[in-house]
């Protein structure tokens, strides 16, 4: 009785695209002020990755579009687009969730073309961003992906993913889990207005700090790093140092992409915060959606330096928990060992 009072009527201005997605129903809830979850059910879980992306993974699973993250930055802000959304603040509050995204996965990981290639969770949205406490998809995933056998890495910023620490490690003595955690920015002012639905670096480097001690290789994205903001030697230094002390074993930067609608999304926060750097973001980006090469170079000699020196290129991915242990039944987990 409490879901239906919380149950929006989505046959009047239900939007066509969410329609096309799959909408049941949408519901809103205290917990979540200003934020809508539309419910959908897909048809598929996994998604293919173009023959021509260079991404070390072809396949992808997202099992919710939007983020309460809310990073200005975010690169995947105009996927909202496609279901006539918008890619500010609806991408922020109007969460498309698969309810069904672990049974659908189940199903197609039994095919019996399925190649148990990797799979990647994070790459669009974040998995463990807030709504996954309320619908617990993660675990039906990650349980689906190793009966099946089948490796898969998940990146977040949602220290939520302490939950199923647990079952995580359980999988990786049967199939190859990496798991690598976004940390890009250590000034709260600055974390605050940039990502300010995600839980505190701190909680961040805490998470890391699980991961390590359950065994896992943690590798940190420090990205995006937003020009004239958080590259500053005394930044970066701060944070490899943190990132380190955590238990990171590979970490690597890469400076801001501002595509699409994102670009929009963040120039406009930049005009209100810090509208003497508009000048600077013009020659660093002029009408593109990359910082010029100079600048790139330049990050990379700022950077290469701090990895060396905090020990954070050793290999990525594996895990050190006990090694897998193949069973007659199960003869494709020798694949992963
Ligand atoms: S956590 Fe990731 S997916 Fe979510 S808003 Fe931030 S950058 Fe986008």
């Amino acid at each position: 009785m409490r879901w239906q009072a919380q149950t929006l009527d989505v046959e009047d201005g239900a939007l066509p695209g969410l329609t096309r997605a799959g909408l049941v129903r949408s519901v809103r809830t205290p917990e979540f002020d200003g934020v809508t979850f539309h419910e959908v059910l897909c048809k598929s879980a996994l998604n293919k990755m173009p023959e021509s992306s260079s991404l070390p993974f072809r396949w992808t699973i997202n099992p919710m579009r939007g983020c309460t993250h809310a990073c200005r930055y975010c690169f995947a802000r105009s996927s909202h687009e496609y279901l006539d959304l918008d890619a500010g603040r609806d991408f922020d509050s109007q969460i498309v969730v698969k309810t069904n995204v672990a049974a659908v996965l189940r199903r197609e990981l039994g095919r019996r073309s399925w190649r148990r290639e990797a799979v990647a969770l994070g790459t669009n949205t974040d998995p463990y961003q807030r709504a996954e406490g309320r619908y617990r998809l993660m675990p039906g995933i990650i349980r689906a992906l190793t009966d099946a056998g089948t490796p898969f890495s998940i990146l977040t910023k949602g220290p939520l993913l302490r939950r199923d620490l647990p079952l995580l490690t359980e999988a990786a003595r049967r199939v190859e889990v990496s798991v690598a955690v976004s940390i890009a920015i250590l000034d709260m002012d600055l974390h605050r207005g940039l990502e300010p639905g995600t839980p505190a670096p701190r909680a961040r480097l805490e998470l890391v700090r699980a991961l390590a001690d359950a065994g896992f290789a943690v590798h940190v994205m420090v990205a995006p790093v937003i020009p004239c903001l958080t590259d500053s030697t005394a930044h970066l230094e701060a944070l490899f140092a943190a990132i380190a002390e955590a238990g990171a074993t590979s970490a690597v930067a890469f400076p801001m992409h501002l595509r699409g609608s994102t670009r929009d999304w963040f120039l406009e926060w930049l005009g209100t915060e810090h509208p003497a750097l508009i000048r600077r973001y013009r020659q660093l980006y002029g009408r593109g959606a990359n910082v010029t090469p100079a600048y790139a170079t330049w990050l990379r000699e700022r950077v290469n330096p701090l990895l060396d020196a905090y020990d954070l290129r050793r290999p990525q991915g594996r895990t050190t928990p006990a090694a897998p242990t193949p069973t007659p039944a199960d003869p494709q987990l020798a694949l992963f060992g």
